[in-house]
């Protein structure tokens, strides 16, 4: 007999259910934060539910402070869950609090024979493990306790010995219809019959997996390919509990830049990280969303928006991806440049203040306008913004002596004369006397940078920055002036 994976698809839309199942021992990094994308945006594309449970089974290393930051670097990323802790009604959502259901489970595959206790000592399957080893044979439970005879189980009962109990695994040939990787063969001689109770009475990971998945009715298991080798297991584990079982979609693995699998020894494989570093949530989900997959048409710059309509589950690809920092920055210029000024003043209003750069709405309005082109993350904006609140300008030596000719003095001469005349500045004001001003100089023979290079270097000290109209119109009139004769006293 040949087991195949029911892979059928459920038949209405709304029958689609995704989980996203972190385990809080750890923050949530770049792989995992890609798994919960993916699971989202088939929900979202499918009008399906995204449901997220939280698999804390393992009480000595999972931590609340970790299911909290995973919680809210999800509802950064916009990751919002339609089910899942508080809310739902296929609860308790935290592994945790549903022991209870598992012992029932395991108690139910020994009843009808498909599970049984085992009573092998560590030291026991430790020696077994190794005589394997040595002998060249992969190191599989050799079955022992399945074959104990009705005398053996009764001696080992009085000895109050407390078994775990192993699944009874048929052996056999697996077939899986993985929607990223297609068809899949196991053989199930490889597996040997495996633990899902521990002696502890506290289930395994396969076993608590394959009941909530069971019980919550996850229509698609969207996981990293790391749980691959898991698969067979829960298949086994989906028939023998008499659950529908659901569609498989393995995600390839993302490497580091030194193509090992990207982890915790590779710098920032926290979202957080990327969080406070001044990366945009749409910046980050865009990125994530292309490691593996690929949108129609190439277009690569996407709104969350766009991702819900473009992600097509059979898109992804097999290969691993590749972390690329490079391209993430580049995204995020992209989605900064996105942003209205509205949008970017307050998004840099807080690492503007943290530098004592302090400015009121329209203000800071106009500095985001200003600084938009340049920023590659938002925590730069104080380094690009610095030129609108330095008190004191300085020049090098070379940029004194550019201000100290006659044509800069004329071309500042010209310019403070202008400004002068007119008392207020908004943008379209700065552009008519920064026009103006070029007008006049032209009459007077001076054209194009020497025109408008004395008057940056006056205003900032720099040869480089924002456009001159900016400058214009937002430094205070006052400070325009001081600064304007400051060059002009070089002269
Ligand atoms: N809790 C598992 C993990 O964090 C996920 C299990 C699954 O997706 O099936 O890797």
């Amino acid at each position: 007999m040949t087991l195949t994976s029911n892979n059928q698809q459920p038949t209405t839309n709304n029958q689609i259910r995704v989980r996203f199942a972190p385990s809080p021992t750890g923050n949530l990094h770049i792989g995992s934060a890609r798994t919960a994308l993916f699971n989202w945006l088939f929900a979202k594309n499918n009008k399906g539910t995204f449901v997220l449970r939280i698999e804390d089974t393992d009480r000595a290393r999972s931590i609340k402070e970790y299911e909290e930051s995973i919680l809210d670097d999800m509802s950064w990323l916009g990751l919002d869950f339609d089910e899942g802790p508080g809310k739902g009604n296929f609860g308790p959502y935290h592994q945790s609090k549903r022991f209870d259901l598992y012992k029932k489970k395991v108690n139910k595959l020994i009843k009808e024979g498909k599970a049984y206790n085992c009573y092998c000592s560590i030291e026991q399957l430790q020696t077994e493990k190794k005589k394997a080893l040595v002998e060249g044979r992969p190191p599989r439970y050799s079955g022992r306790c399945r074959k104990l005879t009705e005398k053996e189980l009764s001696d080992l009962k009085d000895e109050s010995i407390k078994p775990s109990v192993r699944f009874a695994v048929k052996k056999d040939v697996l077939k899986v219809d993985d929607l990223i990787y297609g068809q899949i063969s196991f053989d199930l001689e490889e597996i040997s019959d495996f633990v899902i109770q521990r002696a502890d009475g506290s289930p395994t990971f396969h076993l608590a997996v394959v009941v909530d998945d069971g019980e919550m009715k996850i229509s698609h298991i969207i996981r990293g390919e790391d749980h691959l080798s898991n698969t067979p297991k829960h298949i086994l584990l989906f028939d023998a509990l008499g659950y529908q079982q659901p569609t498989f979609a393995h995600i390839p693995i993302i490497l580091g830049p030194d193509r090992t699998k990207l982890s915790k020894r590779h710098e920032a494989a926290a979202i957080s990280e990327y969080r406070e570093n001044g990366f945009l949530p749409e910046a980050m989900i865009n990125y994530l969303s292309l490691l593996s997959w690929s949108p129609p048409q190439e277009q690569e710059v996407l709104s969350r928006e766009e991702l819900i309509n473009f992600f097509e589950i059979s898109n992804v690809s097999k290969s691993p991806a590749i972390f690329d920092i490079d391209k993430l920055k580049w995204l995020n210029g992209q989605h900064i440049r996105r942003l209205s000024d509205k949008e970017l003043a307050q998004k840099i209003k807080p690492s503007l203040e943290s530098k004592k750069m302090l400015a009121g709405n329209n203000k800071l309005k106009l500095i985001a306008s200003a600084i938009k082109d340049d920023l590659i993350t938002i925590t730069e904006a104080p380094d690009y913004a610095n030129v609108f609140f330095q008190e004191e300008i300085s020049f090098n030596k070379e940029a004194k002596k550019y201000l100290k000719e006659n044509l800069a003095q004329q071309a500042i001469l010209s310019f403070k004369e202008l400004f002068e005349k007119s008392s207020s500045q908004n943008l379209e004001e700065a552009k008519e006397l920064l026009k103006q001003h070029s007008k006049k100089l032209k009459r007077q023979g001076i054209k194009g940078k020497n025109a408008f290079m004395p008057i940056r270097l006056a205003l900032t000290g720099s040869y480089s920055g924002p456009e001159l109209f900016y400058l214009v119109s937002i430094l205070e009139n006052e400070k325009v002036m001081n600064r304007l004769n400051q060059a002009l006293n070089l002269g």
